[in-house]
Formats: C-alpha cells, structure tokens, sequence
C-alpha cells in the first residue's frame, strides 16, 4: 500500500502567527482567549496547559478574569475590540490579515454604493465578523438563499467570500447571482485565501491518484470539511480524523494508494502522528497478506 501525503496541507501561517502570540512566555496565567483561536482540539489543550484561559465569545465577557485578551485568527468586528477596550481590557489582536482584508473589501464595497452579501456559513465566527461592523447585509450558502436577495430589494450587489469556502461553488454560485433577472450590477472579489486554495488544488490533485483519503483537522474546522467535500464529489472514499487514534484499520483493507491532507488548522506533529501509524498500519496489512497468501 502506498501513502502519499498532499503537497499543501497543515497549518496555514495565520493560524501559526496567531497560535505562537498566544504560546508567548510573556502572557504566561494572563491572557484569555476570546473564542476558538483555531478549530483544534489539540491546540486548544496545549494552550488550555499553558495557563491560556478560553472563552467562547465576546458574549461570556463577564467570564474574563484576565486583564489581556486576544482576538482570534479568524478577526472580529471593530464593534468587538471596541467593547474590549472600553471594558478595560488591553488586546492583543491575532486576526489573520487574509480575513481583515474581507473586512476591508466589504467596507469599501458599501462604500461605492454596493450591498453587501458574504458566500459563506453565517453561524461561523469569521463570518459574524466580517459583517458585525455593518448596518444591513446578506449571508447566502447556496442557491436556496437566493430568495433572500429577491426579497431584499437589491439590485447591486458587492459580494465577498468566506476565506475558507470552495472556489469551484463560489464561482458557480456568483455566475447564478450574475443571471438573476433582479439584480443588475454585481462587484465580486474573491477573498478565498491563498492557503486555503493551495490545500484544495493538492487534494484535487491527490484525489485523481489514491483510493482513499485521510482529512486530518477539528471537526468543526469549516476548511477540513471542504477537502472531505472535495473527496466526495469525486467519488473517493475520504475519513475526517482529528488524531491517529480515530484511525480504523478495515478503512485500509485492499486499498492501492493512500492520501494525507489536512485543514489549515492542523499541527504538523498531528499530522505526523497519523501518517506514522498509517504506515504501522500498511506494514500490518501487508504482514498479514504475506502469512496468509
Ligand atoms: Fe488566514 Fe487563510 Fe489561515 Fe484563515 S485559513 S488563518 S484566512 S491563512
């Protein structure tokens, strides 16, 4: 059995800046994180060892007991850091720059007269961000949403992504919004990031090759879901792990190839601990076949 590991994968340099501002020796008991830093379990329990406390949101500010506080890689509205501050707490902002410049595009978009409309999961905290500084906008996910934008009136519409969805789906559905009879001017920038791309072409790529697909990230990491997603759609077998734990030998029973990929999350030892027992398993597999044949 061969395993292939994908050419792009693991944890993107937003999440890594971010997760070593937060390991920082400086703020060792003092600091409170406000929501997930990043969607990994394991991070967040090394950070949780470090003595970093972890509130899930701007909401639970009456939970901080520390005087620092840090903004997540995935941003938040100034109306947040604001609330912040004016609480008295001093913060450390560890937003990626790829989800500020969302931020930014749509402001400028609003600006220049457009409606502003995010392709993307309006529950995720990038995507609460993203919109939580303006006074009206739409979150659509996929065609049924539409509605929506009928219903809105708009006509002109700026339309941004969530950093982390699939350009393939992006583009469709923004050629869709393009032919609605009741929209007439659509702005598009694609703000998909640039990791978040390189980890979808290499799974396409890797997908073409292998009979299986290990996607290694936290279950709730929305661009984990999307390399599983990408798996499906080309009808290859795809198992979403968080640790080498979770892995199932029978997954590998008479498989040829192998793949690894892994959300922009993902730690590179966590992605080491899974690739060796792949092979453990490989070895075990092959053992086996050798005694039995
Ligand atoms: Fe930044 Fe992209 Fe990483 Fe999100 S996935 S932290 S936008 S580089």
């Amino acid at each position: 059995m061969k395993v292939s590991l994908a050419s792009a994968m693991g944890t993107c340099f937003g999440v890594q800046d971010a997760i070593n501002l937060a390991m920082s020796p400086e703020f060792s008991n003092e600091l409170t994180i406000v929501g997930q830093l990043v969607h990994n379990p394991q991070v967040s329990e090394s950070l949780k060892k470090n003595g970093v406390s972890l509130v899930p949101g701007v909401e639970e500010i009456d939970k901080i007991k520390t005087k620092k506080v840090m903004i997540t890689a995935h941003g938040a509205a100034d109306k947040t850091k604001k609330l912040l501050n004016s609480a008295g707490f001093t913060v450390y902002d560890a937003s990626c720059p790829l989800v500020m410049r969302v931020h930014q595009t749509i402001k400028s978009m609003v600006n220049k007269g457009y409606f502003p409309v995010v392709i993307g999961q309006k529950d995720h905290v990038e995507v609460k961000g993203i919109v939580g500084d303006l006074d009206e906008y739409l979150v659509i996910n996929n065609e049924d949403d539409f509605q929506k934008i009928h219903e809105s009136g708009n006509r002109r519409l700026g339309i941004v992504t969530q950093t982390t969805q699939q350009r393939d789906k992006v583009e469709a559905l923004v050629a869709k919004i393009r032919a609605l009879d009741y929209v007439d001017d659509v702005a598009f920038v694609n703000t998909i990031c640039q990791p978040t791309h390189d980890r979808q072409v290499a799974v396409h790529e890797l997908a073409d090759q292998v009979d299986l697909m290990i996607v290694i990230g936290g279950f709730n990491s929305s661009n984990t879901k999307k390399l599983v997603h990408v798996c499906d759609e080309k009808g290859i077998e795809a198992h979403h792990i968080e640790s080498f734990d979770q892995l199932n030998k029978d997954w590998f029973i008479n498989k040829q190839h192998v793949g690894i990929t892994a959300g922009t999350s993902t730690p590179e030892n966590v992605i080491n601990e899974v690739h060796i027992k792949i092979l453990d398993i490989a070895k075990e597999i092959e053992n086996h076949t050798l005694l039995t044949s």
